[in-house]
């Protein structure tokens, strides 16, 4: 398995070359950006978080929450928006986005009078407002600041006693916000900064009229900051409309983490399943995100890992707010070794720890793919991103590999029979034949050695019921690699 050496957040490596194109028809769309680098970083010296002269509750929290070296997206951010500046910044998670923006905040909001909202952190699901609540109560625990979280989903009195009772920061979705501020509950008068997080994807979900209502009835004269993993045309249009003279800063151009190495299995539909067991049966992984096309796949899938023993559970977008928190509690404590999820479901997943993501469906863009991979691979840590590619995702495979500018890693699994027929229709199609005892998700069996049972050497598919690459066709290279390589390139 390739691994990527762990990197310090400060190594230039880590944040990609800027105006690399994402895919050919996003490539007009990349805002090319005016990076702004500290002084030391542009001596490449390293950075520690005193240089930013935070309050000294603010460093003792930074301390406290493990953080030593500020990462590339905080060297550039921070400075511009502690000068009151607005900021445009073009960074995936697991980049350390968020303390780029809350340590700041923290900062301006010492001064001042305290249990008044004062600044206001508009994310696009419950998950991503949660851990930024979270990041600000660790960054910010001995600063006395207060965060309330406000989304729908949940029984509203809660937060609405807690906003009585007296917040700083508010961190919100757009429709349970409006509620509140139709019915008078929240006073966002005196907010002095904004911030739109994962503006990207807001615009995905639909998020568009609300992010405007709610920006008609904020306080012209406020910071605004502007984050997002990509930057399509609409959010470039919106960042333009409401951010004044703004610095831009940029980590990655929506490539996905450099820590994470990549590859794919080819694998008929109706084999998926069994072969996400395999491969989880003879992998050394720790935590597993498994990604499913809808919320009734990851369902299914859960309860047929659950079956076959595995300590697996599901994350979508129909579970009541508890059962969404128990799963991600229970995936974050090490309960769940498994989480499958949908798109949306996962989005802002903050686990620290995910060893692997796997694409058991395609996800539907590539940027899909990025905020996927970025799961994994934190904050320079390492991660594998599986995907299992069947015969229409070709052209998928293809765009991935534009922009990450180099091949993808085909894998084929030893052991695994790929020549079992599809099961007539009607009969289970895609579901798991029982496999008895419980594969170990964290011990590799003896039999199959991780570092043997994934091959892709035509030797290896030779025996009876393996294949070799050479049988799943629709995986030729796409015409860039074909010319990449005829120009002597990776
Ligand atoms: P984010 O991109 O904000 O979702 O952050 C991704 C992960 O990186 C989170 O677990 C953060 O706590 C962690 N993180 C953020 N900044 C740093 C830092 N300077 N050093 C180490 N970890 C960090």
């Amino acid at each position: 398995m390739i691994r990527i050496k762990r990197r310090s957040p400060t190594d230039p490596k880590y944040s990609n070359s800027p105006g690399r194109p994402r895919t050919i028809e996003h490539q007009q769309s990349i805002i090319r950006p005016k990076v702004v680098l500290g002084n030391k970083e542009k001596k490449g010296m390293t950075m520690n978080f005193e240089s930013f002269n935070l309050h000294p509750h603010i460093e003792s929290g930074v301390r406290a929450f493990g953080y030593t070296e500020p990462t590339p997206i905080q060297i550039q951010a921070i400075p511009p928006i502690l000068q009151n500046r607005d900021v445009m910044g073009q960074a995936q998670t697991g980049t350390g986005k968020t303390a780029a923006f809350v340590l700041p905040i923290l900062q301006r909001l010492m001064d001042g009078p305290r249990k008044r909202i004062r600044a206001l952190i508009i994310a696009p699901t419950r998950e991503l407002a949660e851990q930024t609540h979270e990041a600000i109560g660790q960054l910010g625990r001995y600063t006395k600041l207060k965060s309330v979280t406000i989304y729908g989903g949940v029984n509203q009195n809660l937060q609405i006693s807690k906003l009585r009772s007296g917040a700083d920061i508010v961190v919100a979705c757009p429709g349970r916000l409006i509620d509140l501020m139709d019915k008078g509950l929240i006073d966002l008068r005196r907010i002095e900064v904004l911030v739109l997080d994962e503006a990207d994807r807001m615009f995905d979900m639909g998020f568009l009229p609300d992010i405007q209502n709610i920006l008609k009835r904020l306080p012209v004269q406020r910071q605004t900051l502007l984050f997002a993993a990509t930057m399509p045309d609409d959010v470039r249009d919106l960042a333009e409309s409401i951010l004044r003279n703004p610095v831009t800063v940029q980590v990655g151009d929506g490539v996905p983490v450099s820590t994470v190495s990549h590859a794919i299995y080819p694998v008929d539909p109706h084999l998926k399943t069994s072969l996400l067991m395999k491969i989880l049966g003879c992998t050394d992984t720790a935590s597993v995100l498994v990604f499913t096309r809808t919320k009734d796949r990851a369902t299914r899938l859960a309860k047929q890992m659950k079956r076959s023993g595995f300590l697996v559970t599901a994350l979508q977008g129909d579970l009541p707010q508890n059962k969404r928190q128990e799963a991600l509690d229970g995936f974050r404590s090490g309960k769940y070794q498994v989480l499958v999820a949908t798109d949306i479901a996962a989005r802002g997943i903050d686990v620290s720890k995910i060893s692997h993501v796997i694409n058991y469906d395609m996800p539907d863009t590539v940027d899909a793919y990025t905020h996927r991979i970025g799961r994994t691979g934190r904050a320079a840590r390492t991660g594998d991103a599986f995907t299992f590619v069947t015969r229409p995702d070709r052209a998928f495979v293809w765009s991935i590999e534009n922009v990450l500018g180099e091949k993808l890693e085909r894998r084929i699994l030893a052991n695994f029979d790929y020549t079992i027929p599809a099961p007539a229709a009607g009969k289970g199609s895609g579901r798991l034949r029982p496999s008895g005892k419980r594969p170990g998700l964290t011990k590799v069996p003896k039999e199959t050695p991780a570092r043997n049972a994934h091959s892709s050497s035509p030797a290896s598919g030779a025996r009876r019921g393996r294949k070799d690459l050479s049988q799943f066709p629709f995986l030729v290279d796409s015409p860039q690699m074909k010319s990449r390589r005829s120009h002597g390139m990776r």
